[in-house]
């Protein structure tokens, strides 16, 4: 496994491998490993000839700073967690390598970048954007593989996709759960012991929101207040959102419950610690 910090050499790697005919497939993260991110390095080992992995802590889309500063970083460990699933090469740069200069690009996606994630982490797309483009160019990847778990992240990626004509298949994987239904998240060592012993409750709710919305007469608007009720009355955690919204273009349903796919997106702060989750219905 090759590791490397500079932008020439992952360009220069990357376009030997385009040059013996080789696919190419690419896992972006922020590194402080986890089940959920070692699937999609499986999936994109299982689909290609050359598997990247990026390890990148990116500061542009980070809207508090303390986030930031309190992000996991376990930069040894990963690189043992990916050393035997057969990463070829993994992309580790820093902040000055990567933005010399403060980026100004401005991104607009429509409403997939301005709701939910967009409104509560103003900036936090536009960063994703200016990040995922980079490293797009950077590795020129034929395949990337990104999770469920970033629904919304995952539309705005696919939208940038389309918006710059980028020639990347962008894989969806689905979200990956602990045995209790936490969905897997770096930000999860954070939690207190106390904490985490709640934690399940957002996924329970998502849940059972999903049976709510499919087996009963309750309406959008009352499976939203049973949600928020039941995650502020836990003493541990306070509701940010919770929003049923049209799967493609993430515009929130409102009135009748159409009875094509929808997805449930969920932010909760769990004492220091923001984390998210979704679900799809009907699909
Ligand atoms: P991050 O390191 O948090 O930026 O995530 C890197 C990639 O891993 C993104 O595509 C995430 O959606 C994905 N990811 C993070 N957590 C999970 C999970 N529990 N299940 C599946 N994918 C995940």
């Amino acid at each position: 496994m090759i590791l490397t910090q500079s932008i020439q050499e992952m360009q220069n790697l990357a376009g030997q491998m385009r040059m013996e005919g080789q696919q190419i497939g690419f896992v972006p993260t922020m590194g402080a490993l986890h089940k959920g991110h070692l699937n999609l390095i499986e999936r994109a080992r299982q689909g290609n000839d050359k598997v990247v992995c990026s390890i990148f802590v990116n500061p542009i889309q980070f809207n508090n700073p303390d986030d930031l500063k309190n992000y996991p970083r376990t930069f040894e460990r990963d690189i043992e967690l990916l050393k035997p699933l057969g990463c070829d090469v993994v992309f580790h740069p820093d902040a000055a390598e990567m933005y010399p200069q403060k980026p100004d690009q401005k991104y607009d996606f429509g409403l997939l970048d301005k709701v939910m994630e967009g409104r509560y982490r103003e900036g936090h797309f536009n960063g994703v954007a200016i990040v995922v483009k980079k490293l797009f160019d950077i590795v020129q990847p034929h395949r990337a593989y990104f999770g469920q778990k970033d629904f919304q992240q995952l539309a705005v990626i696919q939208a940038l996709v389309k918006q710059e004509d980028i020639p990347v298949d962008i894989v969806p994987c689905p979200t990956v759960r602990e045995e209790d239904g936490l969905a897997m998240s770096s930000r999860n060592v954070r939690l207190s012991a106390e904490e985490r012993k709640n934690a399940p409750l957002i996924y329970q709710s998502l849940h059972k929101a999903s049976q709510m919305y499919t087996r009963s007469a309750a309406g959008v608007e009352e499976i939203k207040q049973w949600v928020s009720e039941t995650i502020n009355h836990n003493p541990f955690m306070e509701l940010e959102y919770f929003e049923i919204s049209n799967p493609d273009t993430l515009a929130p349903v409102q009135g009748d419950k159409p009875t094509t796919p929808v997805v449930a997106c969920i932010a909760v702060q769990v004492g220091s610690v923001r984390l998210i989750d979704n679900i799809l219905f009907n699909s």
